[in-house]
């Protein structure tokens, strides 16, 4: 007997319905590239989503045909998240700080029809184009008297001319919540990259469960700014979020750095901000120079790679500032885990609470995990056994698009299909996952395991430490023994022999680095973390002193 509820697809546009008809008046506030702050409603992102729609019909575009951009965090990438999905079509947020081989190859792969880009991204509009013969139309994200002349790019026109002829009118379709929705390609370190499609119905549960009181705990009364880009796995999902509980949404633009993130952060009464540790470190650095606080900022939402517990207690102690520890991925829309503590814990004293909010937390319902030995077989949850991380659930991938890279899925006895995160991990008896390292960044040496994060997190906690990345490098004798290349602060010293001794009483003695290789800068990949295989290709002629 099937249940006699209402039969309704879950569908992006119902959000953008549902907070235009509940919240229209909540505040949408964006730094824009031309410099200036721009402010709407989520009323006007409504009506223009709904031009973005009918100019995308005009264009005769099909349902699932792609739409990609290159563009910040902005009303206008909010509006195209709402015009191309809700439409039918399907958005495909490009990474701009990609290499422009890359960029030019994905935009092919997934065929995009028209793209949107924001002004800055001019430049690498004009060294793509030409390669991307697939792309109809560009769309520049500006006025139509910004519109650059003699750009050399073909079928190019503002935004604003774009939709200004569109009616604000349109009847959002219906379709099958699968129907895909957006797309976003994984950084590919090795081979190329391949892109996870998420779908209407993955989206609208994932952006249910991330709004949660132990997840996000996003409501109408806040006022957030996800300084995590739109460009990568949809600003972990925020926009969606904010339009379900009707907040203020408050948008960085191309302004990242410490002064200007914390600048809107204190005009716009942000109360909860979402970004990966390089962005955080940036802005408390600015803030301790300067000795500044915040106003209304309680809570940030710090993932994308691991925190460090420095980074947790400055928050905490400095700013009176939460932070919820995260981890995800592309591949889970992305996210997997966050650390809340339960009600058992709010009595213990603050050394053990940091000792569980350094974990990346608890599966948000929805999200199966379970780690696993090199034969597969289940590890105990016992916070001390560490193997290959697999999830499953309603918004993890089970195939890239076009099918790249085959199946990715490994079956379990009863045949259901897990997701090898390619994460090594430990799971506590209470559910706390924490992330070990990336399986291929895991340090081994002499038949035991070195977590590379371990060994940056106690660097990183070394008040002279700026950025510190631990990679494995050749022994003779122990396979590998960890080294750490260290970015000093500005006008910070400390030598080799100081850091290592530092180390002393923090680990285990066979697991403190051999070595400490001071550096200018340590190489980010395009999200903004630690790129170890760079990393590892500047130090390929680095030889341990102790051979
Ligand atoms: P991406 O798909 O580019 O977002 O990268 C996902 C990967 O980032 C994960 O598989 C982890 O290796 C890493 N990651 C994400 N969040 C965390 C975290 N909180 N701690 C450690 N690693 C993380």
């Amino acid at each position: 007997m099937l249940g006699l509820m209402q039969d309704q697809p879950l569908l992006i546009s119902s959000l953008i319905e549902f907070v235009e008809r509940h919240n229209g008046d909540g505040e949408i506030v964006s730094r824009r590239v031309e410099g200036d702050i721009h402010r709407t409603t989520w009323g006007g992102i409504a009506s223009r989503s709904r031009q973005v729609a009918n100019a995308l019909d005009c264009e005769q575009l099909l349902f699932s045909d792609r739409v990609a951009t290159l563009a910040w965090n902005g009303y206008r990438h909010l509006e195209l998240y709402y015009g191309v999905s809700g439409s039918g079509r399907v958005l495909h947020t490009i990474n701009p700080r990609l290499h422009p081989d890359q960029i030019a190859w994905i935009a092919n792969h997934a065929e995009d029809q028209i793209l949107c880009f924001d002004l800055s991204f001019l430049p690498l509009v004009q060294a793509v184009h030409a390669r991307c013969p697939g792309i109809r139309k560009w769309v520049a994200l500006c006025d139509a008297d910004r519109l650059p002349v003699d750009s050399g790019v073909p079928n190019l026109v503002s935004y604003e001319s774009w939709l200004g002829q569109q009616s604000s009118d349109y009847d959002w379709p219906t379709f099958d919540e699968n129907s895909a929705s957006s797309m976003c390609y994984t950084s590919g370190t090795t081979g190329n990259p391949k892109a996870a499609l998420y779908s209407h119905r993955s989206t609208m549960l994932h952006a249910y469960a991330a709004a949660l009181p132990d997840v996000m705990r996003i409501s109408a009364q806040d006022s957030v700014l996800p300084v995590v880009p739109m460009f990568h796995v949809n600003a972990w999902g925020i926009p969606y979020s904010a339009a379900l509980v009707g907040c203020k949404l408050v948008f960085p633009g191309p302004s990242l750095d410490g002064k200007s993130v914390y600048e809107l952060i204190e005009s716009e009464g942000v109360t909860f901000a979402a970004g990966v540790p390089t962005v955080w470190q940036m802005m408390l650095g600015h803030m301790q120079t300067n000795g500044l606080k915040f106003s209304k900022l309680n809570r940030t939402v710090i993932g994308g790679s691991a925190c460090p517990p420095a980074m947790i207690t400055a928050f905490q102690e400095n700013y009176n500032v939460e932070v919820l520890h995260a981890w995800g991925m592309t591949e889970m829309s992305p996210l997997g885990t966050l650390c809340t503590l339960k009600n058992k814990h709010l009595a213990l004293p603050a050394d053990a609470q940091l000792q569980i909010r350094m974990k990346q937390g608890r599966a948000i319902f929805g999200v199966d995990m379970k780690i696993v030995d090199g034969e597969g077989n289940e590890l105990p949850w016992d916070g001390k056994a560490y193997g290959d991380l697999l999830v499953k659930g309603p918004w993890v991938v089970k195939e890239y698009f076009k099918g790249e890279g085959g199946d990715p899925l490994v079956p379990d006895a009863q045949g259901r299909g897990w997701f090898p995160t390619g994460d090594v991990a430990t799971i506590d008896a209470d559910g706390y996952l924490q992330i070990t390292d990336r399986s291929k960044d895991v340090i081994k040496s002499g038949g035991e395991w070195i977590s590379s994060i371990d060994i940056e997190n106690i660097a990183v906690a070394h008040p002279a430490v700026a950025m510190a990345a631990c990679i494995g490098v050749f022994h003779p004798k122990w396979d590998e023994r960890p080294i750490i290349a260290v970015v000093k602060k500005p006008g910070a010293e400390v030598t080799r022999e100081e850091l290592l001794k530092f180390y002393e009483g923090k680990t285990a003695k066979w697991q403190i680095p051999d070595d400490v290789v001071f550096v200018e800068a340590i190489p980010l990949g395009a999200t903004g973390k630690i790129l170890k295989t760079r990393l590892r290709e500047l130090l390929k002629d680095y030889k341990l002193p102790t051979l």
